[in-house]
């Protein structure tokens, strides 16, 4: 069982052509804050990352946005929420908002997104931290993504032990039930041609 008191997710600076994008965030962010679990996210007031910072200020959540110092000049910071940090580049607020949280989750999104959480895949993948990591597929957005984690397995770049690593859900409650059962993995092996 994982200890949890916050939460990174990252999502996308659009809010995406499907209102389930936006539904999900709204109830991701209610969620967290009935269950007293903080947000960390990236600090804008645009995109999903809006509409999720928001759900989670609407319902007396905690949240702090953690955003590079470049991205507030462009006047696209939230000043509303309970803790805005800068950071003096991308990669601080990879590591700070990494930092600050006991588990990180992808919502839909694109290279911002993708790269953030891919890094902290990667991270886990070589036993540089053991906490839970699941991507909240909804309406199948990620299913893509899984056809490609699957490839790699297939082609021999990618342990199926560690695409596993990935929890993947399509409803916010059943994707934040399982950041709490989760317990940590045992580190294996990161190279498939070193046993
Ligand atoms: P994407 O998934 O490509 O939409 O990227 C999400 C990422 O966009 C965020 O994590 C940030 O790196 C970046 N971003 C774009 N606009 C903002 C904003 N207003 N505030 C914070 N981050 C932003």
């Amino acid at each position: 069982m994982t200890d949890l008191k916050r939460i990174c997710v990252f999502c996308g600076s659009n809010t995406g052509s499907r209102p389930a994008y936006r539904q999900a965030a709204l109830q991701l962010g209610a969620l967290l804050a009935k269950q007293g679990l903080g947000l960390v996210y990236g600090g804008g007031n645009v995109g999903l990352m809006g509409v999720l910072a928001n759900a989670v200020l609407e319902a007396g959540g905690e949240v702090i946005g953690v955003i590079p110092q470049s991205l507030v000049d462009k006047e696209l910071a939230h000043h509303g929420v309970t803790q805005l940090r800068v950071t003096e580049s991308m990669h601080e607020r990879k590591q700070t908002m990494f930092d600050l949280s006991d588990g990180v989750m992808a919502l839909p999104g694109g290279f911002g997104t993708l790269d953030e959480f891919f890094e902290i895949v990667t991270w886990l993948q070589l036993g540089y931290h053991a906490k839970p990591v699941g991507m909240l597929n909804v309406e199948g957005f990620w299913d893509p993504m899984l056809v490609t984690f699957a490839h790699a397995v297939g082609e021999g770049f990618l342990r199926k032990e560690h695409s596993q690593m990935v929890m993947v859900e399509a409803a916010p409650e059943k994707l934040l039930e399982r950041f709490m059962e989760y317990s940590q993995p045992q580190p294996g092996k990161k190279w498939i041609n070193h046993r």
